[in-house]
């Protein structure tokens, strides 16, 4: 069994870059522990912040349990805001130490989301200041807005692709405005026909951090 964390800068940026390869460390009897930085609450498509945040962080335990993920927690960053402070970084840093992931997801650092890239900054500096002793987590980074140009791991997703997209579509309030489960299924069959080979139909891929 191992210990796998992500950082999500928004609610839906895990289902979206790596809900397959999450179901998959569910399957497999993994503890998956999911961090959202910020609860999207600008991402309101015209409900007021305070109202976004609720549906968002709904939708987030939506698709955990969809998913299969029992822990996740809201770290409640400013959302358009989202800055890498010392604060911010020890906080990250504290989580490594106490609970000790061996595999570590975050958005990747060439985004063209600002807070994308700022997560994978937050996660490069919390584990460059961690202790000798303790072990540095593998980290991956996963696409979202900006597809991956460098592919350092490959994961088959064709069994898990619809529980992907029903995990996807839990986040309803920006279904609802960019149809994700459809641009995902086509970049996840892309990532699968091109480059998961022998073949599986779906896959996800990612970037060594
Ligand atoms: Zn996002």
């Amino acid at each position: 069994m191992a210990r796998v964390l992500v950082v999500s800068p928004h609610p839906d940026d895990e289902s979206i870059g790596c809900g397959g390869t999450l179901r998959k460390h569910v399957l497999q009897g993994d503890s998956v522990h999911i961090i959202f930085l910020t609860s999207g609450e600008r991402g309101g498509h015209g409900r007021s912040p305070e109202e976004t945040k609720r549906i968002r962080e709904r939708e987030a335990k939506r698709a955990a349990a969809i998913l299969g993920v029992a822990h996740i927690e809201f770290w409640r960053e400013r959302n358009g805001g989202l800055r890498v402070t010392d604060r911010l970084i020890r906080r990250l840093r504290a989580k490594l130490i106490a609970w000790k992931p061996a595999v570590l997801y975050v958005t990747h650092d060439r985004e063209q989301h600002v807070e994308h890239r700022a997560a994978a900054r937050l996660v490069r500096r919390a584990m460059a200041g961690l202790p000798r002793s303790a072990k540095k987590p593998r980290a991956l980074m996963f696409e979202v807005w900006t597809p991956l140009q460098r592919m350092d791991e490959i994961v088959d997703i064709s069994r898990y692709i619809k529980t992907k997209l029903a995990a996807i579509r839990a986040h309803k309030s920006q279904c609802d405005v960019v149809q994700f489960d459809e641009a995902f299924l086509g970049l996840s069959r892309y990532r699968g026909e091109l480059h998961s080979w022998p073949g599986g139909d779906y896959a996800e891929i990612f970037t060594l951090l």
